[in-house]
């Protein structure tokens, strides 16, 4: 039986594992490929609910790909705190690979009357440079 405070420090440890995965990542990360990179073996519904309040703390953004899955990734360059924060980048997603990037190109929000906006789900589907290469 663990303690509740040994319980504490792993999840702790956990979620700064986490912040680690997605900060050295150089693509966005689903919640599979983040609980595969692990060390420890962590049960799916933790790490959602881990992803799930780092997005409400806007520590991280994610947007939903093709086939439905979200797609995790750091926020580098948000200053202010949700709701607040909204996200006008652009992201890729490459229809060979599968593969979702952050892009530096941001668009416009729209500021709507008689809507408020909490998040953006800004996706470019296409082929990325590497599988352009190697197709050719
Ligand atoms: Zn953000
Ligand atoms: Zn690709
Ligand atoms: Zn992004």
């Amino acid at each position: 039986m663990k303690t509740a405070e040994e319980k504490k420090t792993r999840n702790t440890k956990h979620q700064k594992a986490v912040l680690e995965l997605l900060k050295n990542a150089t693509k966005a990360l689903t919640a599979d490929e983040i609980r595969e990179k692990l060390a420890d073996n962590i049960n799916k519904t933790t790490v959602y609910r881990m992803l799930d309040r780092f997005v409400e703390a806007g520590k991280i953004h994610f947007v939903t790909g093709q086939n439905g899955k979200s797609f995790y990734a750091l926020c580098k360059s948000c200053k202010e705190e949700p709701p607040k924060h909204i996200h006008n980048h652009l992201h890729f997603q490459c229809e060979i690979c599968g593969k979702v990037e952050c892009l530096p190109e941001t668009l416009k929000v729209p500021q709507l009357d008689n809507y408020t906006i909490r998040e953006t789900q800004l996706l470019l589907i296409g082929t990325c440079k590497r599988c352009m290469n190697s197709t050719n």
